[in-house]
């Protein structure tokens, strides 16, 4: 049987801390099981590593924003800004722009 599951992991406001990922990266391999990221600029920033560990296992990375500020409270402008900040953040550590996005949503 091919498995081929995908996953939408971690909507990350809040990164699980940087030691939980080696284990989280081990039960997704373990399992075959191919997840998307959608990381936040801000955490990015603090902790490329993880992002390239996400990456470097063949999971895909998303853009979530900069700062994941509550949605409708940024103009379009502001929102174009945060998404422009994370696909620079992103691109060198992908080696290329990151093709999706995901949006704010009220929760
Ligand atoms: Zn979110």
């Amino acid at each position: 049987m091919a498995r081929s599951e995908s996953v939408r992991l971690l909507d990350v406001r809040r990164w699980p801390p940087p030691r939980a990922y080696p284990e989280l990266l081990d039960l997704l391999q373990e399992r075959d099981i191919r997840a998307t990221f959608f990381v936040v600029g801000r955490q990015v920033e603090r902790h490329p590593e993880i992002v390239r560990r996400i990456a470097s296992a063949g999971h895909a990375v998303g853009n979530h924003t900069f700062s994941h500020s509550e949605p409708g409270t940024l103009s379009a402008r502001e929102l174009i800004r945060e998404v422009r900040r994370t696909d620079d953040l992103l691109t060198p550590i992908l080696g290329g722009a990151p093709r999706l996005f995901r949006p704010l949503t009220a929760s």
